[in-house]
Formats: structure tokens, sequence, C-alpha cells
């Protein structure tokens, strides 16, 4: 119960309605926990007592509608104690969520590599669901149900001391305290099992939703039938788990029935050796038995809490995780930056044993265009990702017009940069809205004097919607070509005074190819640029020009004294251009 302690500020805001769902339970539990006991007591002794004088009209109508009035208050309160708690569950539902999703948002990249994005996606939809329902539960029953088994028992020691004493007392209550060991037992089998089932549900959605990602691979290479049979493998694994939880959960009840069989059989026997008489044998024996419906009821929350707690374990994995990447305590506030760009002794590792920078430094003045190459793992996207603090250096540092990256605000660092990425994501809204991204308050000439700077606007002309043409989940209805040249529209209306250029490595079609190279040659001037060059066919552009080789830079200059000069870039240049 403690472990749930911090999560019950969720349930704060809903005070009102929690109590209003709390006042409601418990006429409801009264009313089943003591109206017909006290009609088997009270009413039917009176009336079926021989020579019992004969009720009036009035008390014949009383005692028939005590029955379903009794219903009626237990249907209606009961009904209004889900409905209130369901409202609060779906609302504390939306708040965990939001939270879960927020902190998503600024977790490091790191985190994405290290979890998979459909156990995420399992984490943030069935987790929360899970700890929705505890919560909800707990908070209903948590009061309710003892409340209500205090009610009964406090019944049930009524009678029985009023009838005979103490003695009776303790003999009906003498089972009560043996039921708690099959829930404490049962708890415990269930803990570890609860855990499971919600890894599982994990593992089944991650690959649900790789699949779903790798539609054209699974077709292209035939891998229908081995994603089929890894899904069912994993769905099988799922169901044993939600068996193995099952066996357990539901032996609560029919374990608490058998006891509380065992306590009437027990009081009969008690009631035949003291001579009770029937009236307060039934009435004792219906007490007996309301007072057990609020112990398996606690029962059934003790699992409730071990699911949540599952779930809670895995939400508090994303919840808690570090967010490493973030704003300085005293952050030095800067406005548009010139674009000095500076890597003093810069290493970092990714977390392997090899690091992906060794000791890089250099020092490129604004306005310089830079290329990055070097053979494949070489560290050149690594190195291009610590500018926007992707990832923090492990140690060295990088500065930007002589300020620690690690000094400015993220906004503010960030807002000084433009990326073009390899695969440019596009989102699934209209084209306007997607190049408004990249500046947030920019008017629709400015959105339009951009894309025709980018070559985009030929081609969204063209559209029967224009610039309102909604372009599919990650752009999927563009063509590669479009979508490049949407990122590059994106980044002159950024107009950012540092740029960094992930070249795409798949080939354009020629026409394409140079609408995007005479994109790029404008957006380049003036600003300091890091092209990340896998085809080499923006070198010559280049000012300058890094060769990494194994996370060093091994060599720098111009194009014409690095082919003159240096072998690996000579060997890499005539590879790539076919010389
Ligand atoms: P390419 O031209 O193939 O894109 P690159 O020069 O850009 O390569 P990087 O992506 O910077 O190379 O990778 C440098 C090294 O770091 C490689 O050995 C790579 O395996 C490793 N690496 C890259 N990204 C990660 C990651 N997210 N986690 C662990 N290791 C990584």
């Amino acid at each position: 119960m403690r472990r749930f302690y911090p999560y019950l500020s969720y349930l704060r805001p809903h005070r009102g309605l929690l109590l209003w769902a709390l006042l409601c339970g418990i006429i409801a539990g009264a009313a089943s926990g003591a109206g017909l006991p006290f009609m088997v007591k009270t009413v039917f002794p009176v009336m079926f007592a021989k020579g019992a004088v004969p009720l009036t009209m009035w008390q014949l109508v009383l005692v028939a509608l005590w029955i379903p009035a009794v219903f009626v208050v237990r249907g209606v309160a009961g009904y209004l104690n889900t409905y209130f708690i369901q409202l609060v569950g779906t609302r504390v539902l939306e708040a965990l969520r939001l939270d879960f999703f927020r902190k998503l948002q600024v977790l490091p990249l790191s985190f994405f590599q290290k979890n998979s994005t459909g156990d995420l996606l399992s984490r943030g939809l069935a987790d929360a669901n899970q700890l929705q329902n505890t919560l909800t539960t707990v908070a209903n029953e948590v009061v309710k149900s003892p409340a209500s088994l205090v009610g009964s028992l406090c019944y049930l020691m009524w009678v029985a001391y009023h009838e005979q004493g103490v003695a009776l007392v303790l003999a009906t209550l003498a089972v009560v305290p043996l039921t708690v060991l099959p829930i404490r037992y049962i708890g415990k089998k269930l803990i570890t099992r609860a855990g499971q089932i919600q890894a599982e549900l994990g593992s089944v959605t991650a690959i649900f939703s790789e699949n779903l990602s790798a539609t054209r691979e699974v077709r292209a290479f035939g891998l229908e039938e081995r994603e089929t049979s890894r899904f069912a493998r994993a769905s099988q694994t799922l169901i044993r788990a939600q068996m193995k939880f099952m066996k357990y959960e539901k032996a609560l009840t029919p374990l608490i029935e058998i006891l509380s069989a065992c306590g009437i059989s027990f009081t009969l026997l008690y009631a035949y050796q003291v001579h009770l008489d029937k009236d307060t044998f039934l009435a004792l024996v219906t007490a007996i038995y309301a007072s057990y419906e609020p112990i398996k009821k606690l029962g059934s929350l003790n699992n409730e809490m071990k699911r949540g707690l599952g779930a809670l374990e895995r939400l508090e994995e994303v919840l808690q995780a570090p967010v490493t990447i973030t704003d300085p305590a005293q952050p030095v506030t800067v406005g548009r930056l010139r674009g000095d760009l500076g890597f003093s002794d810069v290493t970092f590792s990714y977390g392997g044993e090899v690091p992906a920078l060794r000791k890089v430094s250099v020092a490129l003045p604004a306005g310089t265009i830079c290329a990055l190459v070097g053979p494949s793992g070489a560290g050149k996207s690594t190195f291009a990702n610590l500018v926007p603090r992707f990832y923090d250096a492990t140690a060295g540092q990088i500065t930007i017009d002589g300020f620690d990256v690690r000094a400015l605000r993220l906004s503010d660092l960030r807002g000084n940069i433009a990326l073009v990425s390899q695969e440019p994501v596009l989102f699934n809204d209209t084209i306007h809205h997607n190049l408004l991204i990249a500046r947030p308050d920019a008017t629709r000439a400015e959105v339009e004097a951009a894309a025709r700077n980018a070559h985009a606007h030929e081609f969204i002309r063209t559209f029967p919607d224009g610039y309102d043409t909604i372009v599919g989940e990650r752009g999927g209805r563009l063509s590669g070509g479009q979508k490049q040249r949407l990122a590059i529209a994106r980044a002159f209306l950024r107009n950012a005074p540092l740029l960094i250029l992930d070249e795409a490595t798949s080939a354009l079609d020629s026409e394409s190819e140079a609408a995007v190279q005479d994109a790029l040659k404008k957006l380049v001037v003036g600003k300091t640029v890091l092209i990340i060059a896998h085809r080499f066919s923006t070198i010559r552009d280049a000012t300058h020009i890094l060769v990494f080789d194994a996370g060093r830079i091994v060599a720098q200059g111009t194009h014409a004294s690095l082919y003159a000069n240096h072998p690996l870039y000579r060997s890499l240049y005539d590879r790539q251009s076919g010389a």
C-alpha cells in the first residue's frame, strides 16, 4: 500500500467526487450489510412467531416494501458510487498518461535506444490503464470494504453478545482471522506474476509495433510466416503468464467461501450445544455471511494492488528515469549566436568499451561550410549530434561563440540550430503545419517563401489542396525527394546560424537531386554548416573538410589539399565518385 502513496496525489484534485463516491459506497454497503439481517432478526420473528398478532395493512405494506427498498437503496447508491469512481478513474488515467508522455518528451535520446517503442507504448497505455484500475479500486474499496466489514462484524457481535454473551461472540468470530492466511499467501504469489504479465504485454506490443513499421520489409523478404510465429510465441508466453496469475487470483473467493462455510457450520454446532433459538441462529448466519463479503472484497483488493504494483514498477522506470540533458542551473542568456564552433578534447562514449569520439579538437569560425567525411562508423554523426546536445560529451568541451553548450538554455541552444536529417520525419498534418514547426510564428507568406527557396513550392502547387495537403503518417504520401525539400524549407524558415545537414544516403532521381542540391547551395550561405557527407556530392561546396577515422579527426583542410596529401581521403573520395 505504501508504494502507492506518492501516486495518491493523482486522486487529490478529485477529493470532492471521491467523497461523494465514498458516501454512496457506505450507504450501499450498509444497505446490503445490515438491511437483510435486520429483516431476519427483527421482523421475521414478529411475523412468524406462534400466536403472533396479525400485522396491520400498513405493517404488511412496510414488510413487503422492505426488501425491494433495501435493493433500491443498494442499487442506486452502488450505481452512483461506481459512476463517481469511474469518473475519477478516467481523470486519473488522463493525468497519468499525460505525465508519462511529457516525460518521454524530455528524456535523453539514449533512453530510446535502450527501450523499444512498442514496450514504451505498452507502458504508456496498458500499464497506465492498469494503474488507473488499481487506484480507483483502492480508492473505492479501501474505506468502503473495511467500513462494511466493521459494520457487519459489529452487528454480528451485538446479536451474539445480546443472546449468549462473550463466548458466542468469540465462537462466531473464530474463523475471521483464518481468512487472512489465504489472502496473504495468494498475494505473495501474485506479486511476481503481475509484473510478468505487464512485461509480456510490453513484448507483444513491441513485436506488433515493429512489425507495423516494417510492412514493406516483411513482404519484400517473405517474412510473413516468421513474423506470425514470432508474434504467436510472444502471445503464448503472455497467455501463460496471465493463466498463472488467474490460477491464484481466482482461488481466493472459493477459499474464503469454504472458510466461511466452516464458520457457519461451527456456529451451527455451537448453537446446538447452547440451545440457541432458530431466529437468533438465522440472524447470526446471515450476519456471518454478510461479513465475509467485505473480506472477499478486501482479498481481491489485495490482488488488484499486486497487479497495480507490477504496472507501477514499469511506469516508474520511465517516470523516474533520469533526465540527463537539462538546462543549467544558471543559464547564460543568449539571443542569436554568430556560429563560431569549437570542440576541445571531446571524448564521447555510448556506453560501450570503445568511445565513438576520442579527444576531438577543432575550431570552426562562423560561416564555415564543413563536410564531415570518413568510413562508416568513424564518428561523423556522433560529432554532429553533440552540438545540439542530443548527447552530452563524456569529457571535453563544446563551445558556440565561446559559450559552453551546457551553459546555455536548451531552447536557446537548439533555437540557434537547424537540422536537416537523412530521412526527414513529417507529421500526419498539412504541409503548412509541417513547415510551421520550424518557426510557429511565421506568416503564410514566409512559409511560401521558404518553400520557394527549397524548390518545394513547385510540387506543393500541383496538389489540389496545396499547402493544406495532409502528408500522411511520417509523410508517407510524399516522395523521398519531396520530403527532403520540405525538410530544407523548414531549415530556411528557421534561418538559424548553425546548420546540421545529414546528407541522404539513398540516391534521388536526377531532377529531384538537382533541385535538392540547388536548394542546399542557397541554404548554407552565411551559416556555420556541418554536412555529414555520405555521398560526397556536396563536398566540393565545403570550405573545410574534417576526415574522421575510428573516432578521431585524422586530417582536415580543403578538398584539394586533402586529395593531394591524404591517402584515406583520396581513397574514400575516389570510391564515392567512382573514379
Ligand atoms: P555512418 O557514416 O555509417 O553513418 P558515422 O561516421 O556517422 O557512420 P556514428 O554514427 O557516429 O558513425 O557512429 C560512431 C560509432 O558509434 C560506431 O561504432 C557506432 O557503432 C557507434 N554508435 C552509433 N550510435 C550508437 C548508439 N546509439 N548506441 C551505441 N553505439 C552507437
